[in-house]
């Protein structure tokens, strides 16, 4: 038995017979890599959620490569490859559209690694062995390594059975995990959700006190790991544990506090769910879409619903100017996505005028989301007048009307 969290005893090792991984479920991109850092000296592994995902028989969303050779070495060893990042320095690797990750093993840093007066780690690019490498890493699940060559799982924190027991488990002590960075308590949210999986109370417990720190993450960190937890087809599970644990309201308070209000949680719920089917049925879901969903609540909250023919534009806009500038305090959304935003919610006045005047409506390149939206506010119980049924019976039916959402 591994024993949890001791940083001097040895790995245990799977064989393929227990984890049951075929060479042939890894990216090739991937393969290519490692073997390209091994012929030039350096010992390369897979890490990370893809180990985690072939376990478990999912999907793996993208396959992570850990190696000892430096970023530097890492460039000189793979060609097309290119040094990123500032707080954890990376190495991509490009192949057509597909980026691999290449990382360096890192250590913990001890002394050195600079932090906030709150305890947040600003950075800690110090590297280190596989081993160090292993507990700096976040729940014991993620820590497995894999030798490509034998095929076996490198294990030293005791993840291959806490994922067989399908229990969530901190490397190390909890509290002092979540305070170097709060992004991993919706990490652990998204892992429980996503992957039904257990957890001690003391480690929920630990979620719920330590939420509040995300207020301390940077928005444009906090904006990509609300992507993650609503565009990968396990949103509506996500959005109802983050509310149970009291944590949505700390990641986006904007939205939380809308969600007291009952008609506005039946239209996140509604909307999130929708947005889980068209995951499964591989349609295009777009962070503009999700986020209008998101905000739309704190928008009509603030000016009242839009049900008449008789709203202005200039109000929306300007009471939409009013919801972005707050939500900007906690979550980053890139100007081009709030555009799209507020062109779909612009369709909701739109569409509450018909027959329209011109058919040059159907060839707008937001009607589509638009008209998905009405409809969504339709299924979650609002009365607009038969709006939906007359644009879903009056649009062309040619695909060519329509962009993309
Ligand atoms: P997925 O890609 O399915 O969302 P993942 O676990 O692979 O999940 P990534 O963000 O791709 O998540 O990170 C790859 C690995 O890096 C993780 O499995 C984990 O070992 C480590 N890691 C990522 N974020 C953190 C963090 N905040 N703290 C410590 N380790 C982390
Ligand atoms: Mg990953």
């Amino acid at each position: 038995m591994v024993n949890h969290n001791q940083e001097d005893v040895p790995p245990e090792l799977y064989a393929q017979s227990q984890h049951k991984i075929q060479i042939e479920q890894i990216d090739s991109h991937a393969k290519e890599i490692i073997h390209s850092l091994k012929d030039s000296g350096f010992k390369a592994y897979l890490v990370g959620g893809c180990i985690r995902d072939l376990v478990l028989n999912k999907d793996p969303k993208d396959f992570d490569v850990v190696t000892e050779a430096t970023p530097e070495q890492i460039k000189r060893a793979i060609p097309r490859s290119r040094v990123i990042g500032t707080r954890f320095k990376l190495v991509h690797v490009r192949k057509g559209r597909k980026i691999t990750e290449v990382s360096t093993f890192r250590s913990k840093g001890g002394k050195r690694t600079s932090k906030t007066n709150k305890g947040i780690v600003l950075r800690d690019n110090f590297y280190g062995t596989i081993q160090e490498d292993a507990f700096r890493r976040d729940f014991t699940i993620n820590s497995l390594y894999l030798d490509i060559d034998d095929m076996k799982i490198i294990d030293y924190t005791g993840g291959f059975n806490d994922l067989n027991n399908r229990e969530l488990k901190s490397i190390g002590d909890s509290k002092l995990r979540f305070r170097e960075d709060p992004i991993r308590v919706i990490r652990a949210v998204r892992f429980l959700s996503n992957l039904n999986l257990k957890i001690k109370k003391t480690l929920k417990k630990d979620l719920f006190n330590f939420a509040h720190m995300l207020q301390e993450i940077p928005p444009a960190r906090k904006y990509e790991e609300i992507l993650k937890l609503f565009l990968a087809g396990n949103a509506k599970k996500n959005f109802i544990l983050l509310l149970e644990l009291h944590i949505l309201k700390f990641l986006l308070p904007i939205t939380a506090k809308q969600c007291s209000n009952e008609k506005n949680y039946i239209f996140f719920l509604t909307a999130l769910s929708n947005s889980d089917d068209r995951v499964k049925k591989d349609l295009p879901l777009t962070p503009a879409f999700l986020f209008s969903v998101l905000l739309w609540p704190a928008l009509t909250n603030r000016m009242g619903e839009i049900n008449s023919r008789k709203i202005k534009s200039l109000i929306l806009l300007r009471a939409s100017n009013i919801i972005f500038k707050q939500c900007r305090e906690d979550c980053f959304i890139p100007k081009r996505t709030e555009n799209m935003i507020k062109e779909i919610w612009e369709f909701q006045i739109k569409l509450l005028k018909f027959p329209p005047k011109s058919k040059l409506i159907f060839s707008h390149r937001r009607f589509r989301a638009g008209y998905d939206f009405l409809l969504l506010r339709e299924e979650a119980g609002l009365n607009l007048g038969g709006a939906g049924k007359w644009w879903k019976e009056n649009q062309p039916k040619s695909k060519r009307f329509y962009k993309n959402k």
